[in-house]
């Protein structure tokens, strides 16, 4: 399932790609994907305009075009984006097509069809999709602080993996960097978020940061679908600590890696090395 840095990395290469064309046209091949999709909406506010920038927020791209208008597009569970030239046949699992003025297609795939693509009016309120309205700080920016994470774990009674994965908190972690940077802040993921120290919650925020960053800068991490836009797999994958990992070693400690399930999802530490 993509998070942050997947998100990033395909952000990026859409910025590369879509900036300063104009949208043509709109298609779906599908009535829905996680909600019913709005064509007419879509059509209305996106022909006709050009691109001007791509950015993200928490794990939902924004591709925002001259007339103020914007696309919001969550990728679920599988969601994956290419650009070819249009007329381009048609792959099994694409749902939604853009045409450009320079003959190519901003093809959306999404095999469970969990994702979610919708246009608004960028900085409208009332139009903003509630995922951007209730989203938690930028875990990269500087809003996400030792002090920020040390307050909000305050008189929490849910496990600290839990509460990092609360998108309303902090926006775009996900269940795989989740487990890899309280592996390397070495809190175990099943604490109470209330009980984490001062001390704990800067390591946690600072191997956020880092884990985040350097899988950006590997493209992501690619476990079962996931691809940037030109088709490549994510390198991080092989510079995973914990996740995936039950029954190996620890690389820091020998001990065996454990699994267990938080809220209904795999999580994997070190018993060891996490306290
Ligand atoms: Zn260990």
């Amino acid at each position: 399932m993509p998070e942050l840095p997947e998100a990033e990395t395909i952000a990026r290469g859409l910025s590369n790609q879509l900036v300063g064309w104009e949208i043509t046209g709109v298609k779906n091949l599908v009535p829905a994907l996680r909600n019913p999709l709005n064509l007419r909406k879509l059509q209305k506010d996106l022909v006709g305009a050009k691109v001007t920038e791509v950015t993200r927020r928490g794990k939902g791209i924004i591709v925002k075009l001259e007339n103020g208008k914007a696309v919001l597009m969550q990728l679920g569970m599988t969601g994956a984006c290419r650009i070819c030239p249009t007329g381009t046949k048609l792959l099994k699992h694409e749902r939604l097509i853009f045409h450009l003025d320079n003959g190519l297609d901003w093809r959306y795939e999404d095999i469970r069809k969990f994702g979610n693509v919708q246009s608004f009016t960028f900085g409208d309120e009332n139009d903003t999709p509630e995922f951007l309205r209730s989203l938690g700080v930028e875990p990269l920016g500087e809003d996400f602080s030792g002090k920020f994470l040390f307050e909000r774990t305050r008189k929490r009674i849910c496990a600290v993996k839990e509460l990092l994965l609360n998108q309303k908190i902090v926006a775009g972690i996900g269940n795989i960097y989740v487990s890899e940077l309280l592996y390397r802040a070495k809190v175990r993921p099943q604490r109470e978020a209330g009980t984490v120290t001062r001390r704990e919650a800067d390591l946690i925020v600072d191997e956020t940061k880092s884990v985040l960053l350097e899988s950006i800068a590997a493209g992501g991490t690619t476990i079962s679908d996931y691809k940037a836009l030109d088709g490549t797999a994510g390198k991080f994958e092989q510079d995973l600590r914990v996740y995936g990992k039950a029954g190996l070693a620890c690389a820091k400690c020998g001990k065996l890696i454990e699994k267990i399930t938080i809220g209904g999802r795999s999580t994997f530490y070190c018993p060891r090395c996490q306290r």
